[in-house]
């Protein structure tokens, strides 16, 4: 297995331990038709208008029972024709690898940003740690790509994309239906706001403070009411979500950024 799978799989809640750095939504459903499936420190995102759900990123690669709990909150995995992909992290698109035993929506046109390619060919390394350079091992299929401005369709449901840079190359949110913010892992956010994404699994921190500032003044000047998180949960948007934005988030066990998490990330 490459190394960036088998950390997410097997070491991460270890490192994470106590932490209370990330806190992700509970499986269920919330307001604006909004769903979520919790794997662990990460949420897989589900917006539902009439007859059509959209999925927004695909989780962690084999997730144990990952197919039973989609079905839990009543959403059949093969339905699914589109996921929004915020970046190509494993835990956001290990889901939808080339490589996983089953995809986890099988049927699903996938939609990445354009910068995220620079991750495929295997020249351009996701981060150095100890002086070691990891690279990202996610593979797709086959995807389409999104750049920022664009404006499409699935089926009635509207998807407006911004190219957010900085935790990883080619980061990109999604606006629905003019009314949901899906923010992937540009912020972290707890009971004080928004903060830049912990420099630690941050690619460019100085870059992501940037695009939060851009991505600020959008919202500040959409309808946008909500906020779904990659791993801080969902939010009612008010200015609080971009109040620290130029500070990245940090977690300590002296210090936990959010003391309401959960030790461990299985919790
Ligand atoms: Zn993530």
């Amino acid at each position: 297995m490459k190394f960036m799978y088998f950390f997410d799989n097997n070491l991460k809640r270890y490192t994470m331990y106590g932490k209370r750095m990330l806190h992700p939504a509970e499986t269920g459903s919330y307001q604006n038709g909004i769903r979520t499936v919790r794997q662990d420190d990460v949420n897989i995102w589900f917006y539902t208008k009439g007859a059509q759900t959209i999925a927004i990123d695909s989780g962690h690669l084999d997730f144990k029972d990952a197919e039973d709990a989609v079905k839990s909150i009543r959403i059949d995995p093969d339905s699914i024709r589109h996921v929004l992909l915020t970046h190509s992290d494993v835990d956001h698109c290990g889901g939808v690898d080339r490589t996983a035993k089953r995809k986890l929506f099988p049927n699903a046109q996938l939609y990445l940003g354009k910068g995220e390619e620079v991750y495929f060919d295997g020249n351009f390394c996701r981060m150095i740690k100890a002086g070691i350079p990891l690279m990202n091992p996610v593979r797709l299929d086959s995807y389409e790509t999104v750049r920022d401005g664009d404006i499409f369709y699935c089926g009635d449901i509207k998807v407006q994309v911004i190219e957010v840079p900085g935790h990883t190359a080619g980061h990109v949110c999604y606006i629905i239906d003019d009314k949901v913010l899906f923010s992937g892992d540009c912020l972290a956010v707890n009971a004080l706001g928004g903060y830049s994404l912990f420099d630690f699994f941050t690619q460019n921190p100085t870059l992501n403070k940037k695009s939060l500032i851009r991505l600020k003044e959008i919202i500040e000047d959409s309808s946008v009411e909500v906020v779904c998180t990659g791993h801080s949960g969902i939010w009612d948007y008010s200015p609080k979500i971009f109040a620290h934005i130029d500070e990245s988030a940090k977690s300590s066990l002296r210090n936990p950024f959010d003391p309401t998490a959960s030790k461990s990330i299985r919790g």
